[in-house]
């Protein structure tokens, strides 16, 4: 026993003293660091530093784009950096590259900015890789961020960030544009599928993954990028639903949810942020120093750099009218906290900075302190000693083990919203009709920031990869599969033909959902599925054949009424390259689907709620009616959950509360779940929400097996923001919830 006490004494002390040492080392390299930055810094001119803080688009520089492959103009890259000094260029000037091509685009302008400039200060190149490394062209297409946000599966998560770094970086490109950690609560905004969904736990849990998966031990490894959080904060919620227009944001409620998934993102390391290109309750949040300073730096802590979106500096005189002219609103960004404007086009952002120093209207400290946080970073991210693309790795892009992985994401994203009778899996040898404007397009699967930033460009798209109906006649047969496309989004096309096609076939899949899409071309006045489409299946209906719907869409359109017509519903999302044949394994029963919705499915057009509502939402005649809830999704098995229990009735600050319940496959296949707990605080100061996602853990469960799941709550978890925007704990009951299973626990009156 004694000897067992000092040998853990040992390891104790021996743990402590490699903590101790670590921590010895990261001061060292801190201090080494900072000493690296002041010195350069010291060295530069007004014009080399305001050059650091400008971002411009490769557009300008480009000079020849024959088919696709891009040749840059030297002198007016030279224009740029030498003679500006610009510190940073993103995007593709209008489509994805190769790899070889982007490597030759990175090499000529690290050439140009450590051979010609006085300080040999490398470009930090950003580029948006939303869903993979979407403007490579061999790049590995995952599903778009609200499937992911369904697979409920945190590992897989942070596997797709690191491929995606991975290729990224093979390509030359060390700063990745995502992860996007606005919260999709308004269902009509046209970049809900760049989001992980409604939920702020979700959004922090998956965000925070996708950051270590692409940062890793460190963002100067050649396989590794720097990441950015965005769009902070508050973007998500525009009234009108359209992008970029106004929100109101309680502080209360801005803090309750939006500004947790930013939180945890810090805390997972992100080493820059982008900013909301709209306004929260009257202040564009480029001009917001509550936001960029109080909450950002003050109490998240963040200390990477901040990066305006495009042309939001401009904006805030030509939209947002917050500035008379250019120089007021260079003035108001900077001095809130913008770091780095994405002008993007020209050297106006970079004069009229300038001018403002040489005026005294703009102090010498704050551009020091912006151009210090952002050669820090150029400096985490190795780009001093590699500036340019690191030999070996441009065979690391598009590999098969990361299509596996693609795949799998695809798989566990579908999620199965209706299945009456059993339609599916499709019976063995069955006759399909697959028609609807959604079946036989790979865009339609990605959408938005794909090859493109509209995404629709179908002849870059990756000709090996199957559509539905491509995937469906691999599987079925080409004998037993019939295709018509019916509509068209926007219009009728052959819906007589489909009917024909119908009527000898055994049954109907139909795939229907949104064109292709990004930001404000995305905008829509009515959230219902396009009329054609209703009508397509209407009239399929008429021949009495069973009919599944498969939704490839973005966002949750209305389909009220078409839904209990059909047999069988199968949510797709935007499930990216394989998303076909993922789609056809769920339908032939190969695969067992098992995502669960990150967001509530409206009903009605007008009737928009979150699954976190008010009890007054559905008190009285208010009702809440949606058509699927929050975590909704079926499998080909059941699952059955029993035994909920908490291990203390009564829980103090420092107390943990273990929940733990059975989940046993009562089916006959295997399947995988998503076990959600959920949390209520019965009363509370300020009006408390019927529950709150708390944890959710995914597992594979064989039938006639059970298995035990543990989850952990601390005083955390049941905070929430009170009457003075700060996070409280009020005593009184609080209800755990699993399935259809609730245990109460109490937290008893504080001692005064
Ligand atoms: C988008 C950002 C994106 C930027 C650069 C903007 O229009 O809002 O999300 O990172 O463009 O492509």
């Amino acid at each position: 026993m004694k000897k067992a006490m000092v040998l853990l004494a040992a390891v104790a002390l021996g743990v402590l003293g490699c903590a101790s040492m670590k921590n010895g080392a990261e001061k060292k390299e801190r201090a080494e660091l900072e000493r690296k930055v002041r010195r350069l810094l010291a060295q530069m001119t007004l014009e080399e530093k305001v050059g650091q803080m400008t971002q411009i688009t490769l557009q300008p520089f480009a000079k020849e784009d024959k088919d696709g492959y891009l040749t840059l103009d030297a002198e007016q890259l030279r224009e740029g950096i030498v003679a500006r000094h610009i510190g940073s260029i993103l995007n593709c000037a209008g489509q994805a590259r190769t790899v070889a091509n982007w490597r030759e685009i990175i090499t000529q302008i690290q050439d140009i900015a450590t051979k010609e400039t006085r300080l040999s200060i490398p470009i930090i190149y950003g580029i948006d890789s939303i869903h993979g490394a979407n403007y490579i062209r061999e790049a590995t297409i995952f599903p778009q961020n609200i499937a992911l946000g369904a697979t409920g599966n945190v590992a897989l998560m942070e596997r797709i960030g690191e491929i995606t770094a991975m290729e990224q970086r093979a390509a030359g490109i060390p700063w990745n544009f995502n992860p996007v950690l606005g919260l999709a609560r308004h269902p009509m905004w046209p970049r809900v599928f760049e989001t992980f969904g409604e939920d702020a736990y979700i959004a922090s849990v998956m965000g925070a993954a996708y950051i270590r998966g692409q940062q890793g031990e460190g963002i100067s490894h050649p396989t590794r990028v720097g990441t950015c959080m965005k769009h902070y904060l508050g973007y998500s919620v525009p009234r009108s639903g359209k992008d970029r227009t106004p929100a109101y944001i309680p502080q209360r409620e801005l803090r309750q949810h939006f500004l947790k998934p930013f939180a945890a993102a810090v805390d997972a390391g992100t080493v820059t942020c982008m900013v909301n290109s709209s306004e929260i309750n009257g202040t564009p949040v480029h001009a917001s120093e509550f936001c960029l300073r109080t909450l950002l730096r003050d109490e998240l802590g963040f200390e990477g750099f901040v990066v305006s979106d495009w042309a939001d500096i401009e904006n805030l005189y030509t939209r947002e009218m917050v500035a008379a002219d250019r120089r007021e609103a260079v003035k108001l960004a900077v001095m809130a906290g913008i770091d780095m404007s994405m002008v993007p086009y020209d050297y106006s952002f970079y004069e009229t900075l300038i001018e403002l120093v040489e005026a005294g209207e703009v102090p010498m400290k704050r551009i020091d302190e912006a151009v210090a946080d952002i050669l820090r970073i150029k400096y985490k991210l190795g780009l001093f000693e590699h500036p340019y693309p690191r030999a070996g790795r441009a065979g690391s892009v598009g590999l098969d083990s990361s299509a596996r992985v693609n795949l799998q994401a695809a798989r566990e994203a579908i999620t199965l919203l209706k299945n009456d009778d059993n339609a599916l899996p499709l019976a063995p040898g069955s006759k399909v009709l697959v028609t609807g404007p959604s079946a036989d397009k790979l865009s339609l699967m990605n959408s938005g920031w794909t090859f493109t930033w509209q995404g629709d460009n179908e002849a870059l798209y990756p000709q090996d990869k199957h559509t539905i109906l491509e995937a469906l006649r691999d599987k079925l047969g080409g004998d037993n599969v019939t295709y018509v496309e019916g509509v068209a989004f926007d219009k009728e096309v052959d819906i007589a033909a489909a009917v024909a096609a119908a009527n000898v076939a055994d049954v109907i899949v139909a795939c229907i959902g949104e064109p292709t899409y990004c930001e404000n071309p995305g905008n829509i006045n009515d959230l219902t599925m396009s009329q054609p489409q209703l009508k397509l299946v209407e009239e399929l209906v008429q021949t009495g054949k069973p009919i599944v719907l498969v939704l490839v869409e973005g966002r949750p359109r209305v389909i009220r009424t078409i839904v209990d017509d059909a047999r069988a519903i199968v949510m797709a999302y935007l499930p990216g390259v394989e998303g076909g044949r993922a789609v056809a394994e769920v339908l032939c029963g190969d695969v067992n689907p098992s995502g669960k919705l990150p967001l509530t499915y409206p009903k009605y057009p007008g009737g928009f709620t979150t699954y976190d509502h008010k009890t007054s939402e559905v008190k009285a005649t208010n009702g809440l009616n949606v058509q699927w809830p929050f975590g909704y999704g079926l499998s080909y098995t059941t699952f059955e959950y029993k035994g909920l229990r908490l291990d203390r009735s009564e829980m103090t600050p420092d107390d943990t509360l273990t929940a733990t319940v059975e989940v046993s496959n009562t089916g006959k296949v295997a399947g995988k779940e998503t076990v959600q707990l959920y949390l209520s605080d019965i009363v509370a100061s300020v009006t408390p929400p019927v529950k709150l996602l708390k944890r959710f853990k995914k597992v594979e469960v064989q039938p006639r097996q059970t298995e035990t799941v543990r989850f952990e709550l601390t005083w955390d978890d049941l905070e929430f923001i009170g009457p003075d925007n700060e996070p409280i704990v009020e005593p009184g009951e609080f209800k755990v919830h699993v399935g259809e299973l609730s245990v109460a626990f109490t937290v008893p009156p504080f001692a005064k």
